[in-house]
């Protein structure tokens, strides 16, 4: 249904980290396919299958205004023939931003609720008030983190990574996260780097692993001091940061998720973190739609491939 092409794990070569004695590539999930890009591809091949599964024809979910889930999730029920709905957080806007455009053009209804309304998008009552307006759906939770999401997302690492001494990924709601932890191996150690502010994310990452009976085999830590002032901020060094990593390295990285991610991996690098004779493979797990939103909101001009 979801077609994966095969993507490559590219080695980031530069001095410092010769110096260090640690190698780095980049597992580009960027690259899995067109439209349904990164981890997303992942969260969503399983619940699009379920979905099948239970005749539904019609995929609902939530999102914000710039959300790489809306993205992809449009994309995905495009590809795979199913109606869909995306109940947005705020106002609508015109014109549309161009997460928006996209997932409307590719046949995408959207539905705008307050900030309030919003809050109760776990709540049977509110859920069922969308049952009654829109008709039968298959749920999908907002950024698309389910039992079904981590089970996908445990795909990201195959047999051929297994010889990576690290893995590092960057955090939102932590399903991708999980899936990793559900596969790494007894040698290896995973970082999850987080993209919101706060230590909350740390019980929020341990909650999840209880409720789905994840146990990793290896080491798993969460970073929580590269967020950059919290989730879709930014601060000049980081936008300096991706764009100088796009020159060196012709692989562009978003504002919100791989930049910091990237930037967190690279300066623990340079502080010593990871022992001499590291192999790091940090996951790209996309992200790359947002940045047209994110040039014309801050008149910025960062490069998206
Ligand atoms: C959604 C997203 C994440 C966060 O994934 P979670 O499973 O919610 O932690 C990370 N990176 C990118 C590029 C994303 O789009």
């Amino acid at each position: 249904m979801l077609i994966p092409a095969k993507v490559p794990t590219s080695e980031i070569i530069r001095p410092a980290f010769e110096d260090m004695g640690v190698r780095l590539y980049l597992k580009r999930l960027d690259r899995i396919n067109e439209l349904v890009s990164g981890n997303k591809f992942f969260k969503l091949k399983y619940n699009l299958e379920e979905a099948r599964r239970q005749g539904k024809s019609t995929l609902l979910t939530f999102g914000g205004a710039f959300s790489n889930h809306i993205y992809a999730t449009a994309a995905a029920a495009k590809q795979g023939g199913f109606e869909c709905i995306g109940i947005i957080r705020g106002e609508e806007t015109k014109p549309l931003n161009p997460t928006l455009q996209y997932a409307e053009d590719a046949g995408m209804r959207l539905h705008y609720i307050s900030r309030e309304e919003y809050r109760k998008k776990k709540q049977d009552q509110f859920l069922e008030s969308l049952r009654e307006k829109f008709g039968a759906f298959f749920l999908i939770p907002e950024g698309g983190t389910n039992s079904l999401a981590i089970k996908g997302a445990a795909e990201i690492l195959g047999n051929e990574d297994e010889d990576f001494t690290h893995v590092t990924s960057s955090v939102g709601t932590g399903g991708t996260l999980a899936g990793l932890a559900k596969r790494i191996q007894p040698n290896q150690h995973l970082l999850g780097f987080s993209s919101l502010k706060g230590e909350f994310i740390h019980g929020e990452i341990s909650e999840l692993l209880d409720k789905f009976h994840i146990k990793p085999k290896g080491e798993l830590t969460i970073v929580d001091n590269y967020h950059f002032g919290g989730y879709g901020k930014f601060q000049p060094e980081l936008i300096e940061f991706i764009r100088k990593f796009h020159y060196l390295h012709q692989i562009p990285l978003d504002p919100v998720y791989t930049g910091k991610m990237m930037y967190g991996v690279i300066e623990m690098i340079k502080q010593g973190f990871f022992p001499k004779g590291s192999r790091i493979l940090a996951i790209h797990t996309g992200g790359l739609q947002g940045i047209a939103g994110f040039n014309s909101r801050f008149n910025a001009s960062l490069p998206s491939e």
